[in-house]
């Protein structure tokens, strides 16, 4: 079944899943469409210091996505923003700018809507106090920019 599974960029590809979620206080609200290509997490500078570790996210479908309640968004560099509940300050999304499409927060998710990690960006910079287990592509930041600017279809 799983090799039967077709890839994007090499990470295989599941059903697609229409999930609900929620910030931490509950004022927003989540709906989105999987595209079934797994979790990603990011280890670089912003996604640290924006979630306290690293961001985890998924990959909806963008025209599925609803987001309801009270989500701000900050820009955080010149090609991306970063999502958040303006009343409890939880991580929603991580935005590309230049194409408007918004990677949720798993952790919005009851189990992190079931996914597992598929990749792992900046794994270089990822703190020596802790790691991410188990078997996925893990990408340097020479190597997750090479990703990207090679026609990825995400962004960090
Ligand atoms: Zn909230
Ligand atoms: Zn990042």
């Amino acid at each position: 079944m799983r090799a039967a599974n077709p890839t994007v960029k090499g990470i295989p590809m599941t059903d697609a899943t229409h999930i609900k979620g929620q910030c931490l206080c509950g004022a927003v609200t989540v709906e989105a469409t999987l595209t079934g290509t797994g979790l990603t997490a990011c280890h670089c500078d912003m996604c640290r210091r924006h979630t306290s570790s690293f961001f985890v996210g998924l990959s909806p479908v963008q025209s599925s996505l609803k987001i309801d309640g009270p989500a701000k968004s900050f820009r955080s560099s010149d090609w991306a923003e970063r999502g958040f509940c303006s009343t409890c300050g939880s991580t929603l999304w991580y935005g590309t700018v230049h194409d408007g499409a918004r990677y949720l927060a798993a952790g919005l998710f009851d189990d992190a809507a079931g996914g597992t990690v598929a990749v792992e960006y900046f794994v270089d910079k990822c703190p020596q106090g802790y790691g991410i287990s188990g078997d996925h592509k893990r990408l340097t930041e020479a190597e997750t920019i090479a990703f990207f600017t090679g026609g990825g279809e995400a962004g960090t």
